[in-house]
């Protein structure tokens, strides 16, 4: 799945979800998060982030690791 990291807290640009055509990229109080379940891995997300805060889970910088658990826990606690 791909996932939205650090650089979106605060900017939630949105040009994410515009370009998303599963509409599965969701905002939350300081920024947007995927839902790992609708996610199919298109890719059409990460190249329009202004901030460069989306990655594929496998490709994500080690300090931001753990944001794949915090997109996907966002969705537990809806
Ligand atoms: Fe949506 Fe595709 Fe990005 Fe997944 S990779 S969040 S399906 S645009």
């Amino acid at each position: 799945t791909y996932v939205i990291a650090l650089p979106c807290v605060d900017v939630t640009d949105k040009a994410c979800m515009e370009e998303c055509p599963l509409d599965c990229i969701y905002e939350g109080k300081r920024m947007l998060y995927i839902q790992p379940n609708e996610c199919t891995d298109c890719g059409a997300c990460e190249p329009v982030c202004p901030v460069e805060a989306i990655y594929f889970e496998d490709d994500m910088p080690e300090e931001w690791r753990h944001f794949t658990d915090v997109n996907a826990e966002f969705f537990t606690t809806l």
